[in-house]
């Protein structure tokens, strides 16, 4: 498996910095964020180095979802979570902080302190249509 030499998670992967390691397989694993947003967030990461979303593998994505819904499945079934979110980053625009790619498992609690990072309201239309046409 390709390692970037300066990257956490490689380090991680590879035992050479401490995790709480709670779920693994051939292509990924999972361990305890070291600042949970919530009681039990975990971060699903491949063991092959890849920056983000964008350029992630496919099997490597494939695997890390999966292990995810490991993970969500367990903190409902484990943690008593009521809900769980599932955020990836990607780039420093969007909050990436690490450039390993990896999935938050964060189990939500009713109650609990965490908010929409958006205020929903409507858009105009004619712009939504506009973006919708460049995504097609
Ligand atoms: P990002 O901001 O890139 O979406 O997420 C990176 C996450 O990695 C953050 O939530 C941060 O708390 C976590 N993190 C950063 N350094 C370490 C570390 O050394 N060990 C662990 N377990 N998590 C880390
Ligand atoms: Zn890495």
């Amino acid at each position: 498996m390709s390692a970037d030499r300066d990257c956490i998670f490689c380090k991680i992967i590879a035992g050479e910095l401490p995790s709480q390691i709670v779920d693994e397989d051939e292509l990924t694993v999972a361990f305890m964020d070291i600042n949970p947003a919530t009681r039990g967030h975990a971060l699903v990461v491949p063991r092959r180095h890849s920056r983000n979303l964008l350029e992630v593998g496919s099997e490597d994505l494939q695997a890390t979802v999966l292990g995810a819904q490991r993970l969500a499945r367990r903190a409902t079934e484990r943690l008593g979570a009521d809900g769980v979110n599932l955020l990836t980053s990607s780039g420093s625009a969007a909050w990436q902080t690490v450039f390993h790619f990896h999935l938050h498992v964060i189990p939500r609690y009713e109650g609990d302190p965490l908010r929409l990072p958006w205020t929903p309201s409507p858009g105009d239309p004619d712009e939504i249509a506009a973006a919708a046409e460049q995504l097609r």
